[in-house]
């Protein structure tokens, strides 16, 4: 029989907007010495949103690269070049059909407003759905498929350099790219037939609690940042927040490996993540929490689900499992 101290912290977590997947988990959480938290949609609200999109087919790039603050509003772009981002964005959100990825929703909403820009202005619709082939999805990387024939290869950096991707271009404005990414942005590469052809500029926000909880937290457990997205953007990130142990364009599995990597040093490891990416660190960790807006897989493999990605449940937790703990004595 499960004894009533336990029963009665389940449905009491319940009411804190905590969902508890199996009453015995609470024990394991008081054992719990190192946190670990995923970025995007996890310390990020997860609507993230495309500010700007270069075009890297024009000959003018340094005009798109000027980064001096003076942003062109959506409303004031050219027709020409809001139709020219809607075929782009009608390919990559075709492409990601059935992901429920936040950058892929991201997508999907700025094809949406741009569409809706270009209907005020009498201009018809361009098509925005196409049917697409063989189309594959790289947790925390990226996605790769065909429509009509052509390829396209859409996702970070590494994942476009791993799929043969010309990258050349790249390599000449790195320097330009750097300054949005340190400025906390994520970039969408985007390429089609091997050629990179636009970057999507995407800006997240952190969610307001997270720098209050993570100081907080800080001084009773070991925390570590860890994120598919580029280094740059993890730095502006993490000293937004006050981190310092923080490891950026890690895949999936290597969010596994270093949680490993702490569990071998005797630590006792709790992971917070809301996608597919975060699934294998979520299993391997002593203590999962996902977020109850992100991936049911990240769901499904967790110990704890925080209600509307609501972070400041987390040290309830732990004080929770603590009160059972003085309740079971
Ligand atoms: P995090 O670990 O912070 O949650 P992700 O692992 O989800 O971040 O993503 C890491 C990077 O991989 C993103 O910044 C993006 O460039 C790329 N990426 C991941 N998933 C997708 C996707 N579905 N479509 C396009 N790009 C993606
Ligand atoms: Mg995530």
């Amino acid at each position: 029989a499960v004894p009533i101290s336990i029963t009665t912290s389940v449905a009491r977590a319940a009411k804190l907007g905590v969902l508890v997947a199996d009453a015995s988990v609470l024990e394991r959480a008081n054992k719990i010495d190192t946190l670990v938290f995923d970025k995007t949609g996890t310390l990020t609200i997860g609507k993230p949103y495309i500010v700007e999109i270069l075009d890297l087919t024009v000959s003018n790039l340094n005009a798109h690269l000027d980064t001096n603050g003076d942003r062109i509003f959506l409303e004031q772009q050219s027709s020409e070049k809001l139709i020219t981002e809607v075929s782009w964005l009608t390919e990559a959100v075709s492409l990601e059909t059935g992901s429920s990825h936040p950058l892929a929703l991201a997508m999907k909403s700025a094809l949406e407003e741009r569409n809706h820009i270009l209907t005020s202005r009498g201009l018809p619709q361009p098509i925005n759905s196409m049917t697409s082939e063989a189309f594959e999805n790289a947790p925390g990387q990226g996605i790769r498929g065909v429509i009509a024939d052509k390829r396209y290869v859409i996702g970070n950096a590494s994942w476009l350099r791993d799929n043969q991707v010309d990258m050349s271009l790249y390599d000449t404005i790195t320097h330009q790219l750097k300054t949005y990414e340190q400025q906390g942005s994520t970039l969408i590469y985007f390429s089609k037939d091997n050629v990179l052809t636009a970057i999507f500029i995407i800006q997240d926000t952190l969610q307001d609690s997270a720098k209050n909880l993570l100081h907080t937290l800080s001084q009773s457990f070991e925390i570590w940042l860890l994120t598919g997205d580029n280094q740059h953007n993890a730095d502006f990130i993490a000293k937004s927040l006050g981190l310092s142990n923080v490891i950026a364009e890690v895949k999936p599995v290597e969010k596994a490996k270093h949680i490993e990597y702490l569990q071998s040093k005797g630590q006792k490891v709790a992971m917070i993540g809301d996608g597919i990416n975060d699934a294998p660190a979520l299993a391997i960790a002593e203590l999962s929490i996902a977020m109850g807006e992100g991936s049911d897989i990240a769901k499904q493999s967790a110990d704890y689900i925080l209600l509307k990605n609501d972070l400041t449940k987390l040290p309830e937790i732990f004080n929770l499992a603590k009160q059972v703990e003085k309740n079971m004595k």
